[in-house]
């Protein structure tokens, strides 16, 4: 029987446990909060978006960083398997729009506790407020790897055939999840992409602030790099005192890591639902309508009050001058921002404020089929620490999920 020893009781780090337990193997789960699953507890806004009911195929087209590594990893543990696993454990799921699953009950806490349960039953050592700080390979073959951890001040030392690893990225690091993990295989000489946030809000150029709360639904939001459309989708954004959030936009940013952010450019489609002639028509139906007043005041059937100005001054139209005075090419111009109103990227926010952490275990030192580092034979890495990410959707618990398991399997194995 081979000994594991689990670091990080994430989504990841618990599902490895369970798998690794269910193969045989005896099990030491180190967490280094008082109790497991803090990020997975605020998931989804506090409802869990626990997967995606699509197909592994599906799931690999979502996953914006190393999809092919990621491909054997998904057909072994499904989001079928995701979905089975927690009915299986007493927590019945429904499937929403974009085919996100949730628990029918909207509580990302029956998905911690389900977890939790699942791995007291499987006769896994759960150690709490335990911080595992490093780790050592065996001396030679045959010798355990050796954890290092502090409990209440005191230096621990823990020793194992098999360490998985399951730290998680750096995002929302009040949940524990701070980058223990890359400094562990940094130590060990392990190679760790550059740390970027992904999945983030963006702050932008021009100053947003005094729209701050207000919600755009149904528009298409493009992101440029150059002339080439990166991302594009229709949905819901919003601005914030910073600049621009939402599912939309956190999105976008996900497609807009290759170059420093404030290269790209982005787009908003306000009225994707009206071909160019309807927008035209609409247009000239409001101004005949308000055509005795200023051009500014022409706007407000067709747009929310606040974002009047922001539209009139990318037209370069002078709002006080008569609607009726307004020209076919300025119209057309009006048309253009409509369609494509610009919103000018500064920088991401903090990496602290990403859902996801992009970067992390460079994929070339790890074998896609059992997430052993290649290097360290007996080493496993698993979740939001390898450099593997996707956009919302469900994807990233899968992601966890997935390679989690896979780890868990290839750990418990005899030789
Ligand atoms: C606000 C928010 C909402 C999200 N919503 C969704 C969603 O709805 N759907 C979705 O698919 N994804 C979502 N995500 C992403 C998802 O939460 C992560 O991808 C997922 O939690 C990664 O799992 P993990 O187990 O790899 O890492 P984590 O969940 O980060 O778990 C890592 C664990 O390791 C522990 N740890 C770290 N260092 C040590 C150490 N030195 N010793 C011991 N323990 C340690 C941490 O305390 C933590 O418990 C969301 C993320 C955020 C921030």
């Amino acid at each position: 029987m081979k000994s594991v020893i689990v670091v990080g009781a994430g989504p990841a780090g618990m599902l490895a446990s369970v798998a690794a337990a269910g193969a045989g193997a005896s099990v030491t789960l180190i967490e280094r909060n008082p109790f497991p699953g803090k990020k997975l507890r605020i998931t989804g806004k506090g409802r869990c978006n626990v997967t995606n009911n699509c197909s592994p195929r599906e799931v690999v087209e979502a996953v914006t960083a190393n999809p092919k590594f990621l491909y054997g990893a998904v057909n072994r543990f499904t989001p079928s398997d995701t979905i089975a696993f927690f009915e299986n454990a007493g927590v019945p799921l429904k499937t929403e729009r974009g085919r996100r699953v949730f628990p029918v009950s909207d509580k990302a806490l029956d998905i911690q506790q389900a977890m939790i349960r699942r791995v007291r039953e499987a006769g896994v050592r759960l150690l709490c407020d335990t911080r595992v700080t490093a780790l050592t390979p065996p001396d030679a073959p045959g010798e355990p790897w050796t954890a290092s951890a502090v409990w209440k001040e005191k230096k621990q030392l823990f020793t194992a055939d098999r360490v998985i690893l399951a730290t998680g990225g750096v995002s929302y690091p009040l949940t524990g999840s701070d980058g223990d993990g890359h400094r562990m295989l940094r130590d060990l000489g392990v190679a760790v992409t550059e740390l970027k946030p992904s999945l983030v809000p963006i702050e932008t150029k021009e100053n947003f602030a005094p729209l701050a709360g207000l919600t755009l639904k149904n528009v298409v939001l493009t992101a440029w790099l150059g002339e080439s459309a990166v991302f594009s989708e229709m949905g819901e954004m919003l601005f914030a005192h910073f600049g621009v959030t939402g599912p939309l936009v956190l999105s976008a940013s996900a497609n807009m890591q290759k170059r420093p952010v404030s290269e790209y450019g982005m787009t908003v489609n306000l009225k994707p639902a009206l071909t160019p002639e309807e927008l035209d028509r609409r247009i000239r139906s409001d101004f005949e309508k308000y055509a005795a007043k200023d051009f500014v005041n022409a706007l407000t059937d067709l747009l929310p009050k606040s974002l009047i100005p922001y539209v009139v001054k990318q037209t370069g139209i002078d709002p006080r001058k008569k609607t009726a005075e307004v020209t076919k090419e300025e119209r057309q111009t009006l048309a253009g921002v409509l369609s494509g109103f610009r919103i000018a990227p500064k920088a991401f926010r903090p990496i602290e404020e990403a859902i996801i952490t992009a970067g992390g275990a460079d994929v070339r030192e790890i074998d896609p089929k059992t997430m052993e580092v290649r290097r360290f034979p007996g080493l496993y890495v698993a979740g939001e620490l390898l450099d593997v990410n996707a956009y919302t959707g469900g994807y990233n618990l899968q992601i966890a999920f997935s390679t989690a398991h896979a780890a868990g399997l290839a750990a418990a194995a005899e030789d």
